[in-house]
Order: C-alpha cells, then sequence, then structure tokens
C-alpha cells in the first residue's frame, strides 16, 4: 500500500483478527504446556506404579518372569549373566529416573535395585509425543482457522459500522450549496452518525446563509449599479451627437462610452450569476443570431482596427440553452480575441455542438493556458483596461451551465477558445 492508508474497514477487521490470534497463541501455550506437563506427570506415575507393582510380586514370588508389552518393559537383572539380555541403552544406566532416545523414540527408565537383583522399568514415551505433535497440528490449523475466522467476520461487522457513514458521505458528496433538501440527520441512525449529520446539517445551514447573503448583495450591488451606468452611456451618446466637439474630446466620450458598456456587460454576468433560477430559461435561437447579437458591439472597432471577422456557422443550426449567458460568454470571448490581435482576423465557427472563437493574435504561452482562467489573471502583453475578470467569468457561467470551455493556443500566431455545450447539456441541437 505505496503511501495509501487503509481504510478504517480493513483496519477494525485487521486489529479484530491480531486480537483474536493474540488470544489464541495465549490460550494455544497454556493448553500445550498444560498437556506436556500432565504428559510428565501421567509417565511418571505410571512408571511409579509399574515398579511398586512389580517389587510387591517380586517379593511374593522372586521366580516370577518380568513382563513385556511394545511400550512397557521390565528387566530383572540377577547374575551377571542376565546382563546380557539386557539392552545397551539401559546398561550404561544407574539407579534412579532417567529419559534415554533409543532409535527416535523418548523412552523413560526407572531403575531401581530390588531383593534379588536389579530392575530396569523401560517405558515407551513415543506414543504421547506422537499425540503431542497431532494436537499442535491442530493449534496451528485452528489458528489458521481463527484468523481467516476473525477477518471474514471483523470485515462484515465493521462493514455493517461504518455503513451509515459512507452512507452519509456519498449523501453529503451529493449535496448542492442552496438547493432544497431532506435533513441529514434521520431516525434509526446511530448516535455519532447521528451527531455527525447534525454537524453537517448545521454547517450547509450556514453555507446556504452565506450563499443566500451573497447572491442578495451580488444581486442589489448590480441592480443598484445599472441605473448610474445606463445615465452615463446615454450621455455618451448624446455627446457624440454633439457636432461641436474636439477630436479629442470626441475620443474620450468614446472611450468612456466603451468602458461603461464594458462595466454593463459584467454587471450583467454577475446579475446571471447570482441568480438562481437561470439555468431554467433556456430558449431555441439560432446560432448565427447569437453571435450577431454578441460581436454587435465591437464592429466599429473592427471596422477602425482594420480586423477581418469569419464566420463558419450554418444558417440552420440552432441552439437551446440560456442564451443570454451564451451572449455574455461570448461577449467576452470576442472582446480579448480582439484586444490580443493587432492584425488579421477573428473568426467564429459552429459544428456539432462546439463553438469556436479564435484569432491570429499574439497567442499564449502554453504553460499559462489553464491559468487565464484563474480571477485576476492577467499575461505579459495584457490590455491596460483589463482586470484579469473576463476569463474567470466565462469559466464561472460556463460551470453553472454545464458548458466545457478550453484554450488553445500558439504563441504570435493566435488563440483557439472552444465552448463545447454537449458535455453535460443536451438542450443542443444541430
Ligand atoms: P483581461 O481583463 O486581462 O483581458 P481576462 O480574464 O479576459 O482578463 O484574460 C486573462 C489573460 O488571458 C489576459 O490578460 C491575457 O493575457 C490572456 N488572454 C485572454 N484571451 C486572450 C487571447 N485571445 N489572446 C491572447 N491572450 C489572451
Amino acid at each position: 500500500m505505496s503511501g495509501k492508508r487503509i481504510g478504517l474497514r480493513w483496519r477494525v477487521a485487521l486489529a479484530f483478527t491480531v486480537a483474536f490470534t493474540l488470544m489464541m497463541c495465549a490460550l494455544g501455550f497454556t493448553l500445550f504446556t498444560a498437556f506436556e506437563e500432565m504428559e510428565d506427570t501421567l509417565v511418571e506415575r505410571l512408571m511409579n506404579d509399574e515398579v511398586n507393582f512389580m517389587i510387591e510380586r517380586l517379593r511374593e514370588n522372586p521366580r516370577l518372569a518380568t513382563p513385556a508389552n511394545p511400550h512397557l518393559k521390565a528387566y530383572l537383572i540377577r547374575t551377571p549373566a542376565d546382563g546380557h539380555s539386557l539392552p545397551d541403552y539401559l546398561r550404561r544406566l544407574g539407579i534412579g529416573q532417567h529419559e534415554v532416545y533409543e532409535g527416535g523414540n523418548e523412552i523413560h527408565v526407572a531403575v531401581r535395585d530390588v531383593s534379588g537383583g536389579r530392575l530396569y522399568v523401560a517405558y515407551d514415551v513415543s506414543l504421547f509425543q506422537k499425540r503431542e505433535q497431532q494436537f499442535l497440528v491442530l493449534l496451528g490449523l485452528s489458528l489458521f482457522a481463527v484468523i481467516g475466522v476473525s477477518l471474514t467476520l471483523g470485515y462484515w461487522l465493521s462493514g455493517v459500522l461504518v455503513k451509515q457513514i459512507t452512507t452519509l458521505a456519498e449523501t453529503v458528496d451529493r449535496l448542492r450549496p442552496g438547493e432544497l433538501r431532506q435533513p441529514l440527520a434521520q431516525p434509526g441512525q446511530e448516535a455519532e452518525v447521528t451527531q455527525l449529520a447534525r454537524a453537517f446539517d448545521n454547517y450547509q445551514a450556514r453555507l446556504d446563509e452565506l450563499l443566500r447573503r451573497e447572491q442578495e448583495f451580488t444581486a442589489n450591488a448590480s441592480h443598484e449599479l445599472r441605473t448610474p451606468l445606463t445615465a452615463i452611456r446615454t450621455s455618451c451618446e448624446l455627446l457624440a451627437a454633439d457636432n461641436g466637439l474636439s477630436v479629442k474630446s470626441a475620443q474620450r466620450v468614446a472611450s468612456i462610452a466603451k468602458a461603461a458598456r464594458r462595466m454593463s456587460t459584467e454587471i450583467e454576468a454577475l446579475l446571471l450569476l447570482a441568480r438562481e433560477q437561470a439555468t431554467d430559461e433556456n430558449q431555441t435561437e439560432a446560432v448565427r443570431e447569437i453571435v450577431d447579437d454578441a460581436l454587435e458591439p465591437y464592429r466599429a472597432e473592427l471596422r477602425e482596427r482594420n480586423l477581418g471577422i469569419k464566420l463558419d456557422i450554418a444558417p440552420d443550426a440552432v441552439l437551446t440553452l440560456n442564451t443570454r449567458a451564451l451572449q455574455l460568454v461570448l461577449s467576452n470571448l470576442l472582446r480579448n480575441a480582439i484586444q490580443y490581435t493587432p492584425q488579421g482576423h477573428i473568426g467564429v465557427r459552429y459544428r456539432d455542438g462546439t463553438l469556436e472563437i479564435s484569432d491570429t493574435g499574439t497567442g499564449i504561452v502554453a504553460d499559462k493556458l489553464e491559468q487565464v482562467f484563474e480571477r485576476y489573471y492577467r499575461g505579459n502583453g495584457a490590455s491596460p483596461g483589463g482586470m484579469g475578470l473576463g476569463l474567470s467569468i466565462v469559466k464561472r457561467i460556463c460551470d453553472q451551465f454545464g458548458w466545457r470551455v478550453s484554450a488553445a493556443s500558439t504563441v504570435n500566431q493566435g488563440s483557439i477558445f472552444t465552448l463545447n455545450f454537449f458535455d453535460k447539456n443536451d438542450n443542443s441541437t444541430k
């Protein structure tokens, strides 16, 4: 798991397994030690009983033959000649208790002097040892079984426990600020999950309130600014119609009018973004018409600066979407295209839900292509009047309406801004 943290579910299952395995090991160890101790005591007692029994019988009848069975053997050595019948491994043993290995088997031996000779009792405990090994194998198998069972059980149990949390996480993931929704805290949840859900509900309520206030403020501010702007634009139009104005003053009036127009567009954009229901206001309109309307304010500048305009849009191509929003997007993209194109032409092309605005201007360096959509980003040769907000507004509108905007460019050859309406929006036709 390179650098990736294991999930809560696996960790609970592992903790479960480790705990059970440790318990099983401790239990196994205790059982095994007890088993061994029992075996030793049992063998010792067995031998003692056997030796005492034989001594007793020998006392009653010194001629009695010594018993022999596959596990217990006894030898009574009365004369040196008897010593030959004694197996090698017993010969070197003195009086007392011994544990010897013969032919790979463990043999417990008791050597005692009795009336009439020396008694050797040998007890082969290999049967016990076999049992001991079987017991060990059984313990090992049970350990594996415990690991398997506790891992499965732990994984299942923790799954049940974290299910409510993952369900909550999925619901939170689907939440959109400002949307109507059921409270996350629901009956039947575990107490801790309810606590978490309530915390989310409260946080969402605060977010909604913040969003509402921001929208209210933007809407109010935009609305309040529109009236004085209209006054400025009307005065500019009246002044421009005045033939007595010097050329210099006429130019100043024209630039005031241009700035006022730009402000109006931006205020329109703010108002649009502030309105919640904007996404529902769809209209079907010819693409050519939408582009023509957006181009209208720039026609004079295009003429003055001798910039060409190439439109490649089928006359019957239509789009069903919020045309006001698209106008704003187009207006910003066209303004940039004109601003950053010293000579050449501006192109607008439409094919299958994709609208391209191209220019033969200064272009944008490759590593800044993503940045141009950030607020307040301005390139090296940015126009003096701009604030670096135009493209960020374009991006926000596109995000709000589910359109995709992207830029491609070659320095000193030009840029292409592409709008794709099909991505999340099936409203467009042709
Ligand atoms: P600004 O008000 O500075 O034009 P924008 O957000 O509209 O702000 O654009 C951000 C920056 O992206 C501009 O400063 C400019 O460097 C670059 N840019 C945008 N459009 C073009 C274009 N068509 N050609 C070259 N550069 C552009």
